[in-house]
């Protein structure tokens, strides 16, 4: 549990961190508000992660609990499909304190699914949908003889890939949407902040 605490606040300090190069991404190609979205959505979680953390004794509902403020603090796509992967990444294990590795695994499963669900969109409509598929593919071959570290080493590697692989593309969902071939040549701006928050769960791995 205390590794999802940990987590959850280094989330909030990358938010802080990359609030202005996030703007910016979407400023090229969308409102210019993603930076300032999940600032904000974190410094809610920041404010309130030791009382959260002190209420709930179990993983899922710490999760489910940070995942309500991003929906409620956030206007704007990212709240509520962020809001959902943490809503809904614990539910296949109530009432934990601890997880597997493999384990841990299926829980981000169940939060790229959640996503998915939520936001409707496939892969090369240019959303954080399409860092997250890749990532997923790797953890659906997940092999428990595999190393925990440098799996999930390549399931962010792979997830940045997978943002790489928007900028080339014609947006299918989401404000780009309307921008049409003037999209081409930007990065999507969710694509990059999925694949540096699971990043986040990597480096509280090590
Ligand atoms: P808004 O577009 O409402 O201002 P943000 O700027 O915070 O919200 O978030 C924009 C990001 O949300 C996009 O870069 C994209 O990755 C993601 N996004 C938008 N719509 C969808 C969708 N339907 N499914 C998945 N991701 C989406
Ligand atoms: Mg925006
Ligand atoms: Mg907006």
């Amino acid at each position: 549990k205390q590794f999802f605490v940990d987590s959850l606040k280094g989330m909030a300090k990358l938010s802080e961190e990359q609030r202005d190069h996030w703007t910016k991404l979407d400023s090229d190609i969308g409102d210019g508000d993603h930076g300032i979205n999940l600032s904000i959505g974190f410094r809610g979680i920041m404010d309130k992660i030791d009382q959260l953390a002190e209420e709930n004794p179990d993983i899922n509902s710490l999760l489910k609990k940070s995942g309500m403020i991003l929906l409620s603090k956030v206007g704007g796509a990212a709240g509520p499909l962020y809001g959902s992967f943490f809503m809904k990444m614990g539910g296949n294990y109530p009432d934990r304190t601890e997880v597997t590795f493999s384990e841990f695994l299926d829980m981000i499963r169940t939060g790229i699914e959640a996503v998915q669900f939520r936001g409707k969109a496939e892969l090369g409509d240019k959303t954080m949908i399409d860092a997250f598929l890749p990532g997923l593919k790797l953890i659906n071959d997940y092999q428990e003889s595999e190393d925990p570290l440098s799996f999930f080493d390549s399931f962010v590697r792979a997830m940045r890939a997978g943002s790489d692989a928007t900028i080339p593309l014609v947006a299918k969902k989401g404000r780009a949407m309307r921008l049409g071939e003037r999209a081409i040549g930007h990065r999507d701006p969710g694509s990059d902040s999925s694949w540096m928050l699971m990043n986040v769960f990597d480096q509280e791995l090590k």
